[in-house]
């Protein structure tokens, strides 16, 4: 389902984008295998076209002479046409195997650059100052008895964590909240598998093998862990057509991720900022073309009224082309202020994806009816073609960012800490965490 002819049409647009992607993916080499593969696709055709001329020619009644020239010639095209059909195999698998590899468009008001380049959009909340010197989370967290990395490592291995006492109900807390509160934005609540076909993975736009992947995979099955419930999100829909008057449509998921972090050592993943295994509510949206802008504004301001509810002070970001992932369009990151770690934070991140992932799993829409049509809808079928739809996808709540954002904005002098307001009913009304 992927545009090849787009491509073709637009190859110059398309080396701008890779190159502004820092993407490996080719365009020209899509393009040159789409014109081999049609070009083979029209010799099969006609190949085929001759072998039917030549099976009919054998009907009736023929001298022997010309009778065997013909099984010669039938045989000659049997051959030929067994050629052309596993070439043309062969050409298809190699063009969808380059086109996959292609990146999304980038929406034209996303900077151009690397990490660096990226604008901020909006500023919420100052600072705390508290007045004392903040420890970071770990510290915090140890003396609280919160984070236990050493049994994780034990069990399951390095960046694996076990979160003790108060942490483990603040987990469940924020999952709750952030639940509760896309619910009440018209977000199906759902809990998704958090394994799945390998297959589904890649017609989301993620990449399951190669040294850097970030995918767990299951050994001898076709199974891998999701790194983000967007990817069972997405396939609940795929390959089916969904009418216009049902969009945009809003699920959301609490899930695990699971991320292998290849190549994202260094100090900017101390503590909890960048584990293995972690829990988070994602939002998911179907919507119309038209509709995807006001969206991913939508997904936008719901971020922004959880991460002031929970008292923190942030930034959005319209990301840089460089950092948004092959899926998306446009990429708007919220980073919170860390004072233990002296620095903003990335703890959510909202990405238009427009036909990317619809294309690659296959999910239309039937536009509606116009009205002058609807009219005389008795006499005249709608028959509008059908088209692929846009997705989005934003975070609710990922666990451990928002736990460091916790202790270390939320720390009083005493060493305890403050649970934010919103968060003390999922939490048996618990006010603090304190030295147990
Ligand atoms: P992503 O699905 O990559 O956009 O990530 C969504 C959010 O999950 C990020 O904004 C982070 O808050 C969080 N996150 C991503 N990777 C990790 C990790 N390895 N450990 C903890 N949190 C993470």
């Amino acid at each position: 389902y992927l545009d090849f002819r787009y491509v073709k049409a637009n190859l110059s647009k398309m080396r701008e984008n890779v190159k502004n992607r820092n993407s490996s993916a080719d365009p020209d080499a899509v393009a040159r295998l789409y014109d081999d593969w049609v070009r083979a696709l029209e010799e099969l055709e006609s190949v085929r076209a001759d072998r039917n001329a030549n099976a009919r020619a054998m009907k009736g009644k023929l001298d022997p002479e010309k009778r065997s020239e013909l099984v010669d010639q039938g045989k000659a095209l049997k051959a030929r046409l067994a050629v052309l059909e596993a070439e043309v195999e062969i050409l298809e698998d190699a063009l969808q195997r380059e086109g996959q590899k292609l990146p999304n468009l980038s929406h034209p008001e996303a900077p151009v650059g690397g990490e660096d380049a990226a604008r901020v959009l909006k500023t919420i909340g100052t600072p705390c100052d508290p007045g004392f010197k903040v420890k970071d989370h770990l510290a915090v967290g140890i003396a609280l008895d919160l984070i236990d990395f050493e049994t994780g490592a034990t069990v399951s291995g390095a960046k694996f964590v076990y979160l003790r006492r108060a942490a483990a109900l603040l987990e469940l807390a924020l999952c709750n909240y952030a639940m509760q509160k896309v619910a009440s934005k018209g977000f199906m609540p759902m809990t998704t598998p958090d394994l799945v076909r390998e297959s589904v993975l890649v017609k989301c736009g993620f990449q399951p093998r190669g040294e850097n992947t970030q995918v767990y995979s299951i050994r001898d099955t076709s199974l891998c862990l999701t790194g983000t419930a967007e990817v069972p999100l997405a396939a609940v829909y795929m390959d089916q057509i969904i009418p216009e008057e049902q969009l945009p449509i809003r699920l959301a998921a609490f899930g695990h991720c699971f991320r292998t972090e290849a190549g994202s050592a260094g100090s900017a993943s101390r503590g909890l900022y960048r584990v293995h295994q972690f829990s988070k509510v994602e939002m998911f949206v179907l919507s119309t073309p038209e509709q995807s802008e006001a969206m991913l504004q939508e997904l936008c301001d719901i971020e922004e009224e959880i991460f002031t509810e929970l008292g923190l002070h942030f930034q959005m970001l319209d990301m840089p082309t460089g950092d948004l992932g092959a899926p998306a369009y446009r990429k708007i990151d919220v980073e919170a202020w860390m004072p233990g770690l002296q620095r903003y934070g990335e703890v959510s991140s909202a990405s238009n994806c427009t036909d990317y992932q619809a294309r690659r799993l296959n999910i239309r829409y039937r536009p509606a009816m116009p009205d002058d049509e609807r009219k005389g809808a008795s006499k005249k079928p709608h028959k509008l073609p059908t088209e692929f739809l846009h997705t989005l996808n934003a975070t609710a709540c990922a666990v451990p960012r928002l736990i460091v954002a916790i202790l270390e904005n939320c720390q009083l002098e005493d060493g305890s800490v403050a649970i934010p307001e919103v968060l003390r009913p999922y939490m048996g009304g618990m006010e603090r965490i304190q030295v147990p």
